[in-house]
């Protein structure tokens, strides 16, 4: 393709052509959104399949014998199979569409784990995990008398895999752990976590949330039983998410939620349920959120992982540099092997004024414990100020975001 052969700044020129809100002007000013780890921004290709899916398409799938039922279930189902080959899962029938990471990781907790957990059992988890990879555990671990096991972190962020194998053992029932922290930017060795909790028979899921818009992610290579991403953080539609699971775990799995289109059969005596992937999908499902899903992958596609690392690490590394030089600024996880999020504290500072201040530059940063309050604790901090990188962000906005923290330390008279 012609646009791998540009410089990557030209490159990202022409990638921000197709998202059109950032062309907005918050107080006059040019928008800089830096807060892509909340969510993303949508380009014209994720806006436009949902828009003309509502125009041509819209209809109830799985049901209706009708033309428009015929085609909307297929574009549903397409949408699937586009998710399918985006992970590499052996199959369709191995993607569920849930809302989001949370009702992901919700249903595996509800439906895997809960059945198979006694008192005694242990779930291993880790420092760094976002509430949503927390909270469920702790229902489940409460209703069954289960207990959690947490791998420690040291000061840059990066996880202590000689605890991790300690922690392993007879009672663990399961390992949950995040692809890449969405506090830090740790991107953790899943790889080579996942092939020592197999070796002890451990199923393993991967919060996929902050790594599937940023590196390849191969499911059947990584080998992980579970994995869950929300479309969202991945330049798609708010309200679509993905679980996949291995069809071997998922057969044995019971409904989580109960419905219209999971079931086959529905009686008063007794009902039966629906295949894979439909079993674990009750009700009217976001169709166009499906459709958008897949268009935001397609519109990756055509970009390609190779470019968007190669500029979203220049970027990074650009950032992590001027930020270090600033008097007083302190970043919070250092790891060796980090994606585009940059944590970080500013002397006597609160991080929410930091982030106010930065608003009224038109910068969009997230300030606050990020969902993940044991990361907070960890490093003794109340909060942080985070900057997170998309493939749109260019080197004049780390320039404007340094710009922006020299004007909060004048403002409060450090400088
Ligand atoms: C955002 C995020 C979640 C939660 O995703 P939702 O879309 O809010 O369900 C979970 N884990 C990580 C690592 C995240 O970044």
């Amino acid at each position: 393709m012609k646009r791998i052969d540009l410089e990557h700044e030209d490159l990202v020129r022409v990638w921000r052509r197709d998202f059109p809100i950032l062309d907005t002007r918050p107080n006059g000013k040019p928008l800089i959104y830096l807060d892509n780890a909340a969510t993303t921004q949508k380009p014209f290709h994720v806006i436009e399949a949902e828009a003309n899916y509502y125009r041509n398409t819209n209809s109830n799938v799985h049901r209706g014998v009708h033309w428009l039922a015929e085609r909307a279930t297929d574009a549903y189902e397409r949408s699937r199979a586009t998710v399918a080959r985006f992970i590499n899962a052996a199959h369709p029938s191995e993607i569920v569409f849930v809302r989001g990471t949370t009702e992901a990781i919700n249903l595996v907790a509800h439906s895997f784990a809960r059945p198979r957990l006694q008192p005694g059992d242990e779930i291993v988890l880790t420092t760094i995990e976002h509430h949503s990879n927390i909270v469920p555990w702790q229902i489940v671990c409460e209703q069954t008398g289960a207990t959690l096991k947490v791998v420690p972190v040291d000061d840059t962020g990066t996880l202590d895999v000689d605890a991790y194998a300690r922690l392993l053992g007879p009672h663990t029932k399961l390992v949950a752990l995040a692809h890449i922290s969405n506090a830090l930017g740790t991107v953790n060795p899943v790889r080579n976590m996942i092939e020592q909790a197999h070796a002890l028979g451990i199923p393993v899921l991967l919060d996929g949330a902050q790594a599937v818009a940023h590196l390849p992610v191969d499911v059947r290579a990584l080998d992980c039983d579970f994995y869950a991403f929300s479309g969202h953080k991945l330049y798609g539609p708010t309200g679509i998410g993905v679980l996949y699971g291995k069809s071997t775990w998922l057969d044995a799995m019971p409904p989580w939620q109960g419905g219209g289109d999971m079931i086959r059969t529905v009686s008063f005596e007794k009902t039966t349920y629906n295949e894979l992937p439909w079993k674990f999908e009750a009700g009217t499902p976001n169709i166009a959120g499906a459709i958008g899903l897949a268009a935001a992958i397609d519109y990756f596609g055509t970009i390609g992982f190779s470019a968007i690392e190669a500029s979203e690490h220049a970027l990074l590394d650009y950032a992590t540099v001027e930020l270090q030089r600033i008097d007083g600024v302190k970043l919070i996880g250092t790891a060796a092997d980090k994606s585009g999020i940059l944590s970080f504290v500013v002397d006597g500072i609160h991080a929410h004024d930091v982030g106010s201040i930065l608003s009224d530059a038109g910068i969009a940063v997230r300030a606050g414990h990020h969902c993940a309050m044991p990361v907070m604790t960890r490093f003794k901090v109340p909060a942080t100020v985070r900057a997170s990188l998309a493939l749109y962000n260019t080197h004049e906005e780390i320039d404007a975001l340094v710009k922006g923290l020299a004007r909060v330390k004048e403002w409060f008279g450090h400088e």
